[in-house]
């Protein structure tokens, strides 16, 4: 079934192409959050029609320029009609013969400000194949189209022939990766391997990822492992015609964000889970400023004394410390976390200091306990940053 780039351009002409809508989902939240543009052409009697079998041919002339801006056209009028309800961003597939085009970024943008939408609802998607030639011209394409404050995904990512090398150099926005990465259900480990490989790769380039052809749930379960950002397969939803997609929209709408899953992910609130962990695992956590001779307990809980000031002059709390060690103990405290001595240590490239002592409890007992001093660097200051976690260690 090949159509001519004749009956093609008689088909676009009568308006018998159209826009059908893949959705694609938080791999996290399974909430969705975006969809792919994808051609389709409907025959007077209602068959439907692949892009498989009328892309390439229109692909071997400017007519698949005149279809993508058409969908693009389609696209612009979906998201119109979401006006009432969360916009949903929205890709579409450009065809390499774009990188050529004079002023791509300019009508791209005419489109979308004649409809009054917000750049950011659309992204360009380009093939990872146009990328092995003209690269020069690619990367100023690009960057026209970012600058124009539209979303720049690369497609078909890992099907073809460019190399991890050039892809680095690419500033798109969002990598995604091709359905023939996940053939065997991620159960094959040296597939995994490459797989976790690219997800890394992506998010230290800052490239949002999306998983494409996602049909099983194993594969899905490995993709949530990975950090992978978003999902898009038949095991989620297959394409759709616009009228199916807008009341999915309405659905969607519906759903509360469960923000405390998403903000799970942020790299802050990692940060906060694992002071959490430290904080359980050691009793007494100090912040010290060595050069300002100040300090403060981040963490109090449970140690063999309570009667350790929780701010104030670092001086003041070596000198508590001291008197509270057991006398024999007393004089190598005081020598090793003498603030002076830090300092040199510090200088002379130490990146910790660590002692164990005797210190009284509150009971009256002397226990054992080991104090750690870390040398860290702040971003903020020049000066000299120890934290300091101190344990209790078991009795002899
Ligand atoms: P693509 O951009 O890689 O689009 C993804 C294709 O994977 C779509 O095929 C989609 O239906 C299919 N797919 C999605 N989930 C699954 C899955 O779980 N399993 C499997 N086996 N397939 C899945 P579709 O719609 O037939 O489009 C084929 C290709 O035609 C697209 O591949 C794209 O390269 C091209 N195309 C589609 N629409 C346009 C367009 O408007 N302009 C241009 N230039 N190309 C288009
Ligand atoms: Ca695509
Ligand atoms: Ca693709």
């Amino acid at each position: 079934m090949n159509f001519t780039a004749d009956e093609i351009r008689a088909a676009l002409k009568n308006g018998e192409l159209c826009a059908y809508y893949q959705p694609q989902y938080d791999a996290v939240t399974s909430l969705m959050k975006s969809a792919e543009a994808l051609v389709r052409w409907i025959k007077p009697d209602g068959t439907v029609i692949s892009p498989f079998f009328f892309i390439p041919t229109a692909e071997e002339s400017d007519l698949i320029m005149e279809i993508d801006w058409y969908v693009t056209e389609c696209v612009c009028k979906t998201l119109e009609k979401q006006n009432m309800m969360p916009q949903f961003p929205i890709s579409v597939n450009f065809s390499r013969r774009h990188i050529r085009e004079t002023n791509f970024a300019e009508k791209l943008s005419d489109i979308i400000d004649s409809y009054d939408l917000p750049h950011p609802l659309f992204e360009v998607e380009i093939t990872e194949s146009a990328m092995v030639a003209e690269q020069e011209k690619i990367l100023s394409w690009i960057n026209s189209i970012r600058s124009a404050g539209f979303s720049v995904a690369i497609d078909d990512f890992g099907s073809g022939l460019s190399s991890l090398q050039f892809v680095k150099d690419v500033p798109a926005d969002v990598l995604k990766l091709d359905k023939s990465l996940f053939s065997q259900n991620c159960e094959n480990e040296k597939e995994r391997i490459v797989l976790e490989s690219i997800f890394n790769f992506a998010h230290r380039l800052h490239m949002k990822t999306v998983a494409e052809g996602v049909e099983t749930k194993e594969q899905l379960a490995f993709l949530r492992s990975c950090d992978c950002n978003r999902i898009q397969g038949y095991l989620m939803g297959k394409p759709m015609p616009e009228e199916e997609y807008l009341s999915l929209c309405q659905l969607h709408r519906a759903v509360e964000e469960p923000l405390d899953i998403l903000q799970l992910q942020s790299p802050a609130s990692a940060i906060n889970l694992l002071l959490d962990v430290i904080f359980r695992r050691y009793p007494l956590v100090i912040f010290t400023n060595l050069t300002r001779n100040t300090f403060y307990m981040m963490a109090y809980q449970n140690f063999t004394t309570t009667s350790c000031p929780s701010t104030g002059i670092f001086d003041e709390l070596i000198e508590h410390g001291t008197n509270s060690m057991h006398p024999d103990d007393r004089e190598a405290f005081a020598s090793t976390f003498n603030r002076q001595n830090l300092i040199e240590a510090r200088k002379s490239g130490k990146q910790e200091i660590r002692l164990v002592t005797r210190q009284l409890g509150d009971d009256g007992i002397y226990r054992r306990i080991e104090t750690t001093d870390y040398f860290v660097d702040s971003n903020y200051t020049n000066d000299i940053i120890a934290i300091t976690l101190c344990d209790n260690l078991p009795d002899d």
